[in-house]
């Protein structure tokens, strides 16, 4: 029984720059893979602009096909209302919306000031609910900004709050910028569960300074039960400059497995996503164990 559960965004958050367009029938074998993996929580893309974000065109189709899988919760991840109108056409019953409490990333990133971006999720998290949608909601930039330095944690804890209010099942902290450090995430973490004791929270780390697997240890230790990944380490974002992915799914495995937590994941299992995601790519990925184990010999591939 796995005391943790990983959220693979290679799909989403790893894939969304990729100039090399990956075909659905390609992204299904990866969401395959992962699923028979062991991995419990798939965000299969986002339902963004196409013109804006090619790799994602096919999020609606690839939900729809993936729907039901045994086992596995797919999600997608939603920013606006036309976006939450594909996301129930699709079929998906479970979504993240997001919005930064950064003012400058949140306007780069989809062109609204942060309190407009937090508004309209409030908005859409009740629209959600009414299409009987399961809403994790998050904020982005938690930890801070590259453009605008520190962010006050006040203004995250409110947002949160009422993001709760407006219906989120799930609340989540986004280091959009990787700018976390362990002491931060535990103090964030604590002064959120001290506003929101019942409420069910997850991290969402980018380890662009080398912090993720410190900054997923201290969220650990504050409580933090649900924790994003990407397998490979894979992503990146364009308005965060020497941005790098998220904490990579199978490090995260070997960190959790290693001390005894289980996740449910099959590590050897894990590599061959993290093989494939290199052969489409044509190039290796950050992530350290796939490398290991097949140093060690121990990979199954
Ligand atoms: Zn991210």
């Amino acid at each position: 029984m796995a005391e943790i559960i990983l959220e693979d965004e290679s799909l989403r958050d790893g894939l969304q720059f990729e100039k090399v367009i990956i075909p659905i029938e390609e992204k299904l074998m990866l969401f395959d893979l992962l699923r028979s993996a062991g991995v419990k929580r798939i965000q299969v893309g986002s339902l963004v602009n196409p013109k804006v974000v090619p790799q994602m065109a096919d999020t609606d189709m690839l939900a729809s096909r993936v729907i039901g899988a045994q086992g596995t919760l797919a999600t997608g991840l939603v920013l606006n209302a036309k976006g939450l109108e594909r996301a129930v056409a699709s079929g998906l019953k479970h979504i993240t919306l997001s919005a930064s409490v950064s003012d400058t990333h949140s306007m780069k990133n989809v062109g609204k000031s942060s309190q407009e971006a937090i508004n309209s999720v409030f908005q859409l998290i009740r629209e959600a609910d009414e299409a009987g949608i399961d809403v994790r909601a998050g904020a982005q930039c938690v930890f801070g900004c590259v453009y605008e330095g520190t962010v006050s944690e006040d203004k995250v804890v409110d947002t949160l709050c009422q993001m709760a209010s407006a219906g989120a099942g799930e609340l989540n902290l986004a280091d959009t910028t990787g700018m976390g450090n362990p002491v931060q995430v535990k103090r964030l973490v604590y002064k959120v569960m001290q506003a929101l004791p019942n409420a069910v929270l997850s991290l969402h780390l980018h380890d662009t300074r080398g912090l993720g697997m410190a900054n997923m240890i201290a969220g650990y230790e504050a409580g933090i039960r649900i924790f994003d990944t990407s397998a490979g380490g894979l992503g990146g974002c364009p308005f965060v400059r020497g941005a790098a992915g998220n904490v990579p799914t199978e490090d995260a495995v070997h960190l959790f497995e290693s001390m005894g937590i289980a996740t449910g994941i099959n590590l050897s299992k894990l590599c061959q996503v993290v093989d494939k995601y290199e052969l489409l790519l044509g190039r290796s990925l950050p992530g350290r164990m796939n490398r290991v184990l097949k140093t060690q010999s121990l990979c199954t591939v």
